[in-house]
């Protein structure tokens, strides 16, 4: 019988993990299909026990109900419990298991361009969910230095203290950072600053960019950020969020099948699909 996967959200429209994940099940010759459902805040306990019921095989779970899920699902596993958000739900034998792949899928994706993280110096611009994943990823990934800028400075200061991993950790305003920013080797921005339709907004000057930075940015609507412009302008090299994007459904794929999969297709999938060229 064909397995059933999918993601819930609303919107749920653009979301591009449908087109993604199906055309990988073509690939690796899959009895399988991934919908997209649009499920309401107001719906979200009914929909997990009808996706239950049906025997999904499994599924995304994208904004607004990361968190809201938690106490909806049988087991949670320990990074996501610490993150305190699931955005990939599995189902063994009847029991669906909660993961964040956001985070690890950042750092997978990061590693592709950046040698020995644990070194480098990162400064992290803004503290709300996304953030929260990477952060923690990042520390238990190994990284030793990881300050975090944020409007909400106080939010800063709980995700650096609620973090399981060690790390050093400063919290900063965004006007602080911009004054350090000569400190950092990667600058990694996560706040929604500078994503459609406000395309010309910025969340921090980058006069005193270190030369040879790594500059990354985890929107990818547009491709290019106004952020990634000005970094490429000032010589860093850059990183857009669609390879996070790729990175944290091909962690979910593997946990589903079993197949780490073909992550260039699934960038050249998903860019097709945005129409325009990727950094
Ligand atoms: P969120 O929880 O709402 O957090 C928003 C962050 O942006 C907070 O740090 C917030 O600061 C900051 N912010 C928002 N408006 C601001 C403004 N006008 N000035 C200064 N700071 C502002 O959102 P999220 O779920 O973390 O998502 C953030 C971004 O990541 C979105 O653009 C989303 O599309 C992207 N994302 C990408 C991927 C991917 O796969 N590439 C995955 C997840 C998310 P305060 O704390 O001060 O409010």
């Amino acid at each position: 019988m064909k397995k059933l996967f999918g993601v819930i959200g609303d919107p749920i429209a653009h979301s591009m993990s449908p087109l993604m994940h199906n055309d990988l099940f073509q690939l690796y010759q899959l009895d399988a299909h991934y919908f997209p459902f649009h499920v309401k805040k107001e719906n979200l306990a009914d929909a997990i026990k009808g996706l239950k019921v049906l025997g999904v095989s499994g599924f995304n779970v994208t904004v607004p109900h990361k968190v809201d899920i938690i106490p909806l699902l049988d087991e949670i596993d320990p990074l996501a419990k610490a993150i305190g958000a699931v955005n990939t739900v599995v189902n063994v034998d009847g029991k669906l298991i909660g993961y964040n792949t956001d985070g690890n899928g950042y750092v997978r994706a990061l590693t592709n361009y950046v040698h020995h993280i644990e070194d480098k110096r990162m400064l992290m611009i803004g503290a709300g969910g996304a953030a929260r994943g990477l952060f923690f990823s990042l520390a238990s990934a190994g990284v030793k230095r990881l300050d975090v800028a944020n409007r909400t400075v106080e939010k800063a200061d709980a995700l650096i203290e609620e973090c399981p991993y060690e790390v050093k950790a400063n919290s900063l305003s965004l006007k602080d950072a911009e004054l350090a920013l000569a400190e950092y080797d990667c600058v990694i921005q996560t706040t929604s600053i500078g994503m459609a339709p406000k395309t010309d907004e910025l969340p921090i000057n980058l006069e005193r960019l270190k030369a040879g930075a790594f500059v990354s940015d985890i929107i990818y609507n547009p491709l290019e950020t106004r952020l990634l412009t000005e970094a490429k302008e000032r010589k860093a090299s850059i990183q857009n969020g669609l390879d996070m994007f790729v990175y944290q459904g091909a962690l979910a794929f593997e946990l589903w099948t079993g197949i780490f999969p073909d992550t260039e297709r699934m960038r050249k999938t998903v860019e097709m699909q945005l129409g325009g060229k990727t950094c």
